[in-house]
């Protein structure tokens, strides 16, 4: 396997750590997680991917442009999700989730 190759292997460690990593943050934050643990987990793999290729855990349901110091904004959390959280009450790929005791509906 080249070294690309092995630079895209993901590990369940990746993902233990990257989903670790997204509960302390909501848990901070007084959000949750995606209860849909499907959806969540897609999220939590995209992001554990990115950081693998790229060495950054860029939002896995956005454009990257290439451009690092563009991209920087969509390194997860990115520069939307409170604003998104706060209007929605979810950010965009539905990672973090208002708590549920608000009264508000996700729509994707
Ligand atoms: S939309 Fe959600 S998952 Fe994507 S970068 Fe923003 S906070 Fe992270």
């Amino acid at each position: 396997m080249n070294e690309e190759g092995l630079k895209n292997v993901l590990s369940a460690e990746d993902e233990r750590e990257i989903l670790a990593w997204a509960r302390e943050y909501a848990r901070i934050h007084h959000w949750t997680l995606n209860p849909d643990e499907k959806r969540l987990m897609v999220v939590i793999r995209g992001l554990a991917r990115n950081r693998k290729k790229y060495g950054e855990k860029y939002c896995p349901c956005r454009l990257r442009s290439g451009d690092p110091e563009k991209d920087r904004d969509i390194i997860c959390p990115c520069v939307f999700h409170g604003d998104e959280i706060k209007e929605r009450g979810s950010c965009h790929c539905q990672l973090y989730f208002d708590t549920p005791d608000t009264g508000k509906t996700n729509t994707p």
